[in-house]
């Protein structure tokens, strides 16, 4: 799973965790930054297997507070209404621009499992380029500042693979840690044949916003293993040069 550098104590603080779990049918990443001492979290791409996101939030006894989504491909967002349903206090966060991709749900499952899937509800709320994401903590525990969190996660509008794609800085841990989604990939970029995608834009996102990020910035992309951003402009054949 990781890349040469890469280590699993970047991803941990004494404030913070996270940690990356491979779900659904098409074993996407998906992620949670939680903290351990109020169990408050965030999940990035909660994926389309409703039964193991479930487990896995009761697992670690999470109080989920905010389902973020890089873009709205059905592999990475189905489980959000059962999350909703189940952790109402759970806000669902996806770019405008990817209205039409998420309206396509239902569909999109149905093309590729066969599976009736009805509407999901609507999004809570939209987020723009450079908005920042914060997790607020619960009162009451000692020692915990929630004012710290506050612009954990840096959104970068890189549309290519869908029209609102959406990758996520975080500036937390001992190094910079990027949520890529499905825009950059090791060694690969997302598919650009589906509806609203274009190689241009991916390339264009890419080389413009994520290669400008420092070199030694962990990449956790969508699906598949870590990587950094110095080792992709290295070696990247689709956004080398
Ligand atoms: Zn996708």
């Amino acid at each position: 799973m990781f890349s040469s550098g890469i280590n699993i104590k970047d991803f941990q603080n004494d404030k913070l965790t996270i940690s990356v779990h491979v779900i659904g049918s098409l074993s996407n990443n998906c992620i949670t930054i939680y903290s351990p001492k109020t169990l408050d979290a965030i999940i990035i791409d909660s994926g389309n297997d409703n039964d193991a996101i479930l487990r896995l939030i009761k697992k670690f006894n999470l109080k989920v507070q905010k389902l973020v989504y890089t873009h709205a491909h059905y592999d990475h967002i189905t489980s959000a209404d059962v999350i909703r349903s189940r952790f109402t206090n759970a806000k669902l966060y996806l770019h405008e621009q990817e209205m039409p991709v998420y309206r396509f749900v239902p569909q999109q499952v149905l093309m590729t499992t066969g599976e009736n899937l009805n509407k999901l509800n609507p999004v809570d709320q939209f987020v723009k380029e450079g908005e920042k994401l914060g997790l607020e903590l619960s009162d009451g525990v000692d020692g915990v500042e929630g004012e710290e969190f506050k612009g954990l996660l840096n959104a970068i509008h890189t549309p290519g693979h869908t029209p609102g794609h959406l990758c996520f800085l975080c500036n937390f841990f001992s190094i910079p840690i990027l949520f890529s989604g499905d825009t950059l990939f090791q060694q690969s970029v997302g598919r650009t044949d589906l509806p609203g995608g274009s190689f241009g834009q991916i390339q264009k996102s890419i080389k413009e916003k994520l290669f400008t990020l420092p070199e030694n910035t962990v990449v956790i992309p969508g699906h598949g293993d870590f990587t950094t951003i110095g080792e992709e402009k290295k070696y990247n054949p689709f956004v080398r040069g």
